[in-house]
């Protein structure tokens, strides 16, 4: 039998419902993929804000990206003005890119960063053009996406790149969020750098690059700390450079500050990352070394003595100049348990260092058995009646 009209009537309003229903539940479905995407976005953004070093900055510009799109690589370069250096790569391949450093206008990130405009145009990309320098290529990639970071005061100071192996994987609106990332990310690199010239220069001596005095005695305090912790020990070691006012007198200031330099950087190149060197006062030097005792601080310490013995500063009317140093080296615990007592005690060394001819390593241990060894003779020739 035909359907009746008002069963027609009833099926086709149950159709239209089913319709209405489908489409708001898809509706109600992309609302809610929207909100969130906002919400861990708004999130990843918050993160960014708190965010100080540039490492920390770098991070989580990259987590805000994956807050907002699916990426297989994501990297954020800084650039100097003269040299940009990957600081952060995240995603495949992100190791191939890690730590890469490429001139100015090298690559779409450098040409992206010359001209200020994100490249490529529409985000296509077929793997050969060279990304990351001159040779640095990403065959798997199909999607690119390379924002330039601008300060707010129109400083270009790095790059977002952006990239996937999908063609146009990046929507409008997604890559609308990637720029607001990138606003965000630029202003933060600016201040993070700013942050770091300025922890730089409280802690850093200006002439010779080292330690300063301030950021000695703390590194002595936590590291001192440390041994105590491990019932372990650590060395210091007080060097001041011979006749230096002397060397000043002949050859001026100007030269007398290029052999400071040379001495730090004597001091770089020997001790270890663990260790600390610093710039102590005018002419003076000293030296932490992380777990280690006697033996090792004597090694170390005449290692030192020899190269800047070895050293020749030229003078431009005078010819080939050298220097030499006096050094005095205590041990924790054995020469001394606190810092004063320690530093007090490598600066009597030093001191017996420059009274028995300089260009020597005095060590206090040595210096107290010595002196106690006079002593003994003074009160055994008491005794004797001599
Ligand atoms: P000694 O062998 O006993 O250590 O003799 P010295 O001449 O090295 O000792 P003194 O303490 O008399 O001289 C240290 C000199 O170091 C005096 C000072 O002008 C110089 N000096 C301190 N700081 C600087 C600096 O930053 N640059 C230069 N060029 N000289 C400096
Ligand atoms: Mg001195
Ligand atoms: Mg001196």
């Amino acid at each position: 039998e035909a359907w009746t009209e008002e069963e027609r009537t009833v099926l086709r309003a149950v159709a239209q419902k089913i319709a209405l229903d489908v489409v708001t539940g898809q509706r109600l479905k992309a609302t809610d993929h929207e909100r969130s995407t906002v919400r861990r976005f708004c999130a990843a953004l918050g993160e960014l804000n708190g965010a100080l070093g540039l490492d920390q900055v770098s991070e989580a510009s990259l987590g805000a990206v994956g807050a907002i799109v699916k990426a297989d690589l994501g990297v954020v370069s800084a650039f100097d003005g003269q040299c940009h250096r990957v600081l952060h790569a995240s995603g495949q391949s992100s190791q191939s890119v890690d730590g890469l450093e490429f001139a100015s206008e090298e690559g779409l990130v450098g040409q992206a960063v010359k001209v200020q405009h994100t490249l490529p145009s529409r985000g296509e990309y077929r793997g050969k053009r060279p990304v990351f320098g001159d040779e640095h290529a990403l065959p798997n990639m199909r999607s690119l996406y390379i924002v330039p970071l601008t300060s707010p005061s129109g400083v270009a100071v790095g790059a977002l790149t952006v990239a996937s192996n999908r063609e146009h994987a990046f929507a409008s609106s997604e890559r609308e969020m990637l720029e607001l990332v990138a606003g965000q990310g630029a202003v933060k690199l600016e201040l993070a750098r700013a942050h770091e010239q300025i922890r730089e220069l409280a802690t850093t001596d200006g002439l010779t690059g080292l330690n300063n005095h301030r950021t000695f005695q703390q590194s002595f305090n936590s590291m001192l700390a440390r041994a105590e912790r491990r019932q372990g020990s650590m060395v210091m070691i007080l060097m001041d450079i011979d006749h230096f006012k002397r060397l000043n007198d002949t050859y001026g200031h100007p030269f007398g500050d290029e052999v400071l330099r040379g001495v730090a950087a004597v001091l770089n190149r020997v001790v270890r990352k663990v260790d600390l060197a610093a710039r102590y006062g005018g002419e003076e030097f000293a030296v932490l070394l992380e777990d280690s005792d006697a033996a090792a601080g004597m090694m170390i310490a005449e290692r030192i003595r020899r190269e800047v013995e070895s050293l020749s500063f030229v003078h431009a009317d005078k010819g080939s100049v050298g220097v030499t140093l006096s050094l005095g080296v205590t041990t924790f615990p054995v020469d001394g348990t606190d810092k004063t007592q320690l530093i007090a005690r490598a600066d009597q060394a030093l001191y017996s260092a420059k009274e028995h001819g300089r260009n020597q390593v005095c060590e206090w241990a040595a210096l107290a058995t010595k002196s106690q060894q006079e002593q003994a003779v003074v009160t055994v020739a008491a005794e004797i009646g001599v």
